[in-house]
């Protein structure tokens, strides 16, 4: 008998927020494909511990992750593990969107954004915008090219491509669905992301 599930829609170009328990299980869909999920996390009730790209690099002694990494905490402790994964190409190096990649570097105002998609669910658990933790990119195409500079270009991801997570601690998280419309990122058409959250490890089939 399994477990009931909970799912969060992510409509296109927007976020949310939602809460996890240690030990349950988070998938994350690239509904439509080729769509980037910026995926932040707090520690529940002590959002000075967050999920932290920067600390996850030195800890995996990498700039990406695969099945079997944990992602690290600014605490240097493993706040997830990933299960599952039906694509193989995240970032886990550049940051969010926000208002100023917009209106610096493309000249459109009021652009919504991945920083203020995340912010408007995280501010309900008194994390300021300044405070929003840097993203795991989910779904996002950033390679290293040979002569070591970086790339954003569109996601791998097809149709229903996926990435599983055990949860490691009771987490806030927040996802967003990358409104990057301009430039190549979410093949130029932004789509929603599903989110399902189960205490039973979902199957792989
Ligand atoms: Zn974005």
């Amino acid at each position: 008998m399994s477990s009931p599930v909970t799912q969060v829609h992510v409509p296109a170009g927007h976020g949310r927020t939602f809460e996890v328990r240690s030990g349950q299980f988070i998938t994350v869909i690239d509904r439509d494909g080729q769509q980037a999920a910026d995926f932040v996390a707090i520690v529940n009730g002590q959002p000075e511990q967050y999920l932290s790209p920067t600390h996850t690099r030195r800890r995996l002694n990498s700039l990406f992750f695969a099945i079997g990494d944990s992602l690290y905490s600014n605490a240097d402790e493993p706040l997830l593990q990933v299960l599952h994964d039906t694509v193989g190409v995240h970032d886990a190096n550049v940051p969010a969107c926000d208002c100023t990649r917009f209106s610096v570097d493309f000249g459109v105002d009021g652009h919504r954004n991945c920083l203020d998609n995340m912010h408007e669910g995280l501010s309900h658990y008194g994390v300021l915008s300044v405070n929003v933790p840097e993203p795991f990119n989910l779904f996002q195409n950033g390679p290293v090219t040979a002569d070591c500079r970086m790339q954003v270009t569109d996601p791998t991801s097809k149709a229903g491509d996926r990435i599983v997570f055990r949860a490691l601690k009771d987490l806030v998280c927040a996802v967003s669905s990358c409104p990057q419309d301009i430039i190549p990122g979410n093949g130029l058409l932004v789509t929603p992301i599903d989110i399902v959250i189960s205490d039973d490890e979902p199957s792989h089939a």
